[in-house]
């Protein structure tokens, strides 16, 4: 185990701890560290502090996993996955399947029983969490079912305190040398679109419905919203997706955005582009929503995905010198270090970019730099992330739209997957392959893949991006014929800088 730490990040956020507070790092195992947070971000933490010796608690006040497992990634993915099934349906009778009584390329035939797939949902998310807890069991981790807060004052032996309120009943009053706090974030909800649980749902909720929604009516086109908005429609409910922007997914890569909006009208769905929900309210039988410019969508039930709030109120960070953001996220440079002494937050609760793997990142991050183990800081450049719609959008590295803002040189290619060959054979009619590479080098600097199981595809990509390898490298790889892959490999040899051009 080394003893390096790293420097201090050096581009933002980079709040170094003031001079007159000794540095943290440096202190090795024996120590204790407490975690508030048991999602991605607090136990991928426990698991690496206990690596190194330290004796770690971990507190937890709805299950370990966190939201991740018990009402995010797990569930929502879990959801999909049925849904998944649904849309290969669409093309099956293109590939010459039949099914009995159903006359050839009439579709609808298959349905959800949305009861057995939440059923399904919540078992899976329950059993996932109780492997995380056994796991960290172990490795010898203490669990606590209970709500942590920081004290505000730091002992003389540089210990800091922590206050649980136990669920059952009792309390407890910690110290340890080492605090992570992990404590994720709440679905963003409106004054004006109180969730209900039965009709007006946050996506935390939507896992107890037990009949197919007759018209679900989706507010939010963000990821969560596109996600959530396309399962339900392959389930077979009505959905009509509330837009506040030109197109579903902004922020994302347009031409990956544009197709999946296609996809989504073209299935049935009613996208309603620049439109801002004012108020969502419950009716008789279902509920309607009002939009800004006075149009009203009535609905069975309403998805209100309008984003996530930091879990950051009421357990005492800004007392102990912990510096929020106004949006109340908690500020951390690139390993993980708040402004307070011995105090480190990762994840959700962070802001830095929520998903699953960077709250895990960032929960390691911040136990090798405390425990003075070595320590890369964190890289947002080299992040994979997927929107799991069908088809799913994996993206790595600099954007298309980088290159044309003139932020980053960039040469671009695109590759519609209908021409591969494998993509035929499968019936895939949809999505692309984007390669983004330096002009002058050749290394591979992004990349986006629309295809089913993107998620997937993503990994040669990523590779080639985190390790830096031109675009002739990655063209000298092969790949299986015929297979989707075959694809990345070809958009890599269209970038070849050739000798006369270079
Ligand atoms: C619908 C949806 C789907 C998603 N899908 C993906 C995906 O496919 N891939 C991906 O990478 N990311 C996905 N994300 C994002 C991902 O869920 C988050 O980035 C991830 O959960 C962040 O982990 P975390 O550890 O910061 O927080 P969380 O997972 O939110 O865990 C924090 C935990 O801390 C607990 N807690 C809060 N306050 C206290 C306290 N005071 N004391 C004790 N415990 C406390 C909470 O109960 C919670 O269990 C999705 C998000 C949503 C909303």
């Amino acid at each position: 185990m080394s003893q390096t730490t790293s420097a201090p990040p050096t581009d933002t956020p980079t709040p170094a701890p003031s001079s007159d507070q000794p540095r943290a790092s440096g202190v090795r195992g024996g120590s204790r560290v407490v975690i508030l947070g048991g999602g991605p971000g607090g136990y991928e933490a426990a698991l690496v502090a206990a690596q190194l010796g330290a004796r770690v608690t971990v507190v937890e006040s709805k299950g370990l996993g966190g939201s991740a497992v018990l009402t995010d990634v797990v569930p929502s993915k879990t959801l999909i996955a049925t849904a998944e099934w649904l849309t290969v349906t669409e093309y099956a009778s293109d590939l010459g399947i039949r099914m009995d009584g159903i006359e050839p390329g009439s579709r609808g035939h298959f349905h959800a029983d949305l009861a057995v797939v939440n059923q399904r949902v919540r078992a899976l998310a329950a059993r996932q969490s109780l492997d995380i807890a056994q796991r960290l069991e172990r490795e010898g981790i203490e669990i606590l079912d209970g709500r942590g807060r920081l004290g505000d004052t730091i002992s003389p032996n540089g210990t800091r305190r922590i206050l649980v309120d136990l669920d059952d009943g009792g309390s407890l009053d910690l110290e340890a040398e080492m605090v992570l706090v992990a404590t994720g974030a709440t679905p963003r909800t409106l004054p004006t679109a109180e969730p209900d649980g039965e009709r007006i749902l946050t996506w935390a909720q939507m896992y107890s419905l037990d009949e197919l929604p007759e018209h679900l009516v989706v507010v939010g086109s963000g990821v969560t919203g596109a996600e959530f908005a396309g399962a339900y429609n392959a389930l077979g409910a009505d959905v009509t997706l509330v837009s506040s922007r030109d197109r579903v997914l902004p922020g994302e890569d347009a031409d990956a955005a544009e197709l999946i909006e296609k996809v989504f009208r073209r299935r049935g769905m009613n996208v309603l582009s620049r439109s801002r929900a004012a108020a969502v309210r419950r009716t008789e039988d279902g509920v309607e929503v009002e939009l800004t410019d006075g149009r009203v969508v009535e609905g069975s039930h309403c998805l209100v995905a309008v984003g996530g709030v930091p879990a950051t109120s009421d357990i005492g960070l800004a007392e102990a010198g912990v510096e929020l953001t106004e949006s109340g996220h908690v500020v951390v440079d690139r390993v993980s270090r708040t402004r307070a002494f011995r105090v480190y937050a990762a994840g959700d609760c962070t802001g830095v970019l929520p998903l699953a793997s960077v709250a895990a990142m960032q929960g390691r991050i911040a136990m090798w730099h405390a425990l003075g183990d070595a320590v890369p800081p964190l890289d947002l450049d080299t992040v994979a992330a997927n929107i799991f719609t069908a088809p799913e959008i994996a993206t790595i590295g600099v954007s298309e739209a980088d290159v044309v803002e003139g932020r980053t040189a960039g040469a671009i290619t695109r590759l519609p997957l209908a021409r591969n060959p494998r993509a035929k054979m499968l019936g895939i009619t949809e999505g692309f392959v984007k390669m983004i590479s330096d002009p002058a080098t050749g290394t591979v600097i992004g990349g986006v893949v629309v295809a089913p199981r993107a998620s997937e595809l993503i990994l040669p990509i990523t590779l080639a991006v985190t390790q830096r390898l031109t675009v002739d490298q990655l063209a000298g790889a092969f790949t299986i014929y015929p297979s989707l892959s075959g694809s990345i490999t070809e958009a890599a040899r269209t970038l070849h800088i050739s000798e006369e051009s270079s």
